[in-house]
């Protein structure tokens, strides 16, 4: 069968989870979303989660040695066997050098990086008003461009909606800087390689789901030929 390993890349707040949350369902692709695996770590107060929390919180990112070999493990998982939906991952060449590795260990290798697109000053309003589900971190919403139906409770399962500690004017600023410095220098490397597809995430979030849903489908096609 043919593989689709997918990375999901852009700017905080550019709409990754909630499009990665389709996705998922479309493609029976298992979602991997380090910001998800790490904030998972932080509430069991692991080692791990206690070390990456400062630079969390700081809108930094965490080492690459904290985050790397817990990845590169993931996706060469059984549910990962036959293609991922990586979200949040690779974050700067280093991460993406790693994975390109990993993979061709495994004799496989990435078939396209989805990049979805939207300017700062639109991210500055998404992360502000977003919310999450405190129970399944893949519930999200927007106070005022996705709200639920009852203020601060989640539609899918009635629990809670917590805004996330990073979203925070200042720290959202500091993410944007990052995502600019190290992350950003990812369009030029995928584009290179000819994996690159930009998307983009102005649209509404249908609107952005029917665009990467046909590219996805198109390359599921390319990979069976
Ligand atoms: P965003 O909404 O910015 O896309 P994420 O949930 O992906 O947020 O990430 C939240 C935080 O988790 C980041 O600001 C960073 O501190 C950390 N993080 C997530 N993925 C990585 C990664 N691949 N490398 C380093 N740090 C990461
Ligand atoms: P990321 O995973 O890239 O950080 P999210 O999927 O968490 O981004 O989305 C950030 C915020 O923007 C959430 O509040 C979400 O409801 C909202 N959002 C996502 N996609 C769109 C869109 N296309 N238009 C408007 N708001 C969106």
């Amino acid at each position: 069968m043919s593989e689709l390993n997918l990375i999901l890349f852009g700017p905080p707040g550019a709409g990754k989870g909630t499009q990665a949350d389709r996705l998922r369902e479309d493609f029976q692709l298992p979602h991997i979303s380090t910001g998800d695996i790490l904030r998972a770590q932080v509430s069991e107060g692991t080692a791990l989660g206690t070390e990456a929390k400062r630079f969390m919180d700081a809108g930094k990112l965490v080492p690459d040695e904290v985050i790397v070999g817990m990845i590169t493990d993931r996706v060469a998982d059984g549910d990962a066997r036959d293609g991922f939906l990586l979200d949040g991952f690779p974050r700067n060449e280093h991460q993406a050098d790693a994975l390109a590795e990993a993979l061709s260990s495994l004799e496989r290798h990435l078939t396209a990086a989805l990049l979805i697109e939207v300017p700062d000053d639109e991210i500055v309003r998404r992360l502000a008003g977003r919310r999450v589900c405190v129970k399944n971190p893949s519930h999200i919403y927007h106070v005022d461009f996705d709200p639920p139906k009852h203020e601060g409770v989640c539609d899918q399962d009635g629990s809670r909606l917590l805004q996330r500690d990073d979203d925070r004017e200042e720290t959202i600023r500091t993410r944007l800087e990052v995502y600019h410095s190290q992350t950003e220098p990812l369009i030029g490397y995928y584009d290179e390689s000819g994996l690159l597809r930009r998307f983009d995430g102005t649209r509404g979030p249908d609107e952005v789901h029917a665009h990467i849903r046909a590219t996805v489908a198109t390359l599921r096609l390319e990979e069976s030929l």
